[in-house]
């Protein structure tokens, strides 16, 4: 589903992602552990071109996405491109998801009929589908302020599904909810790989990774430092950086 390689970015003189190669199959879950600062969050948000990388390839699906090597030469997709290659890749941020001055339903709708152009029956019919297969349609009328921390996770990640995304990524999407909602969303998480959705998810929950990840991935000052199974990962570290992380937060 998705292939990075040599993607590397700096802001001004740091170098935040530096040759990173990653392979992520139709259907695997791969969890990105990693110290704060280390460049999970850059790493997502190239993914999307929300942030250009300044070296490397993307290919989604087997397309290149953003730019591709062709023989020697570089080729650079227009922004429109982009774009429109963008809604392949569904995301969830820590917060801030929703449209606050929408419903939870207009929230699903609009993004369907601006990005994917349906029909607002179409759109709503998803909406509506979707909701009820996350067991959310009681929130439909609701508006993002009358909704727990837990709900609003569950209703981006609604959203971010009915764009039919070939993957979806998560920048800890639990490490902003009290503690008695980081279940519910996790609990979803659980379910949604499950069903075969091909994730990668940012996350300092340990036992969830290990649960649900087919890998790790443990980044560490910008690279990928280690990548494998995930009980291989978690009960064994070869690299001695990852030992100490895993210490420090088991
Ligand atoms: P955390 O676990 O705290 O979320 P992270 O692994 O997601 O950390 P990033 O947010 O990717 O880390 O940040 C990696 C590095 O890049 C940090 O040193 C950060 O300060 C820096 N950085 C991120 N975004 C920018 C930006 N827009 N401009 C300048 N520096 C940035
Ligand atoms: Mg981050």
């Amino acid at each position: 589903a998705l292939s990075v390689s040599g993607l590397a970015k700096s802001f001004r003189r740091d170098r935040v992602l530096d040759d990173i190669y990653l392979d992520v199959s139709k259907g695997e879950v791969v969890a990105v552990i990693g110290p704060s600062g280390c460049g999970k969050s850059t790493l997502l948000r190239c993914l999307t071109w929300l942030e250009q990388p300044d070296q490397g390839f993307i290919e989604v699906d087997g397309k290149p996405f953003g730019r591709a090597l062709t023989g020697d030469t570089v080729r650079h997709q227009s922004r429109r491109a982009i774009d429109a290659m963008r809604p392949r890749i569904g995301m969830v941020f820590q917060q801030l998801n929703l449209w606050p001055h929408m419903s939870v339903r207009e929230n699903i709708v609009r993004p369907q009929m601006v990005v994917l152009r349906r029909t607002r029956e179409a759109a709503e019919a998803r909406a509506a589908a979707q909701l009820a297969g996350l067991g959310l349609a009681d929130l439909a009328e609701r508006y993002p302020y009358a909704l727990s921390g837990g709900q609003k996770q569950r209703v981006a990640i609604a959203r971010a599904l009915a764009m039919d995304p070939a993957l979806m990524l998560f920048d800890e999407p639990t490490s902003a909810l009290d503690p008695e909602l980081i279940g519910e969303v996790l609990a979803l998480l659980r379910d949604l790989a499950a069903t075969g959705m091909t994730m990668i998810v940012v996350t300092h929950e340990i036992g969830f990774a290990r649960q649900v990840a087919d890998r790790i991935v443990f980044m560490d000052a910008g690279r990928i430092v280690e990548d494998g199974p995930a009980r291989k990962v978690l009960d064994s570290p070869s690299d001695p950086r990852l030992a100490s992380f895993l210490s420090l937060i088991q």
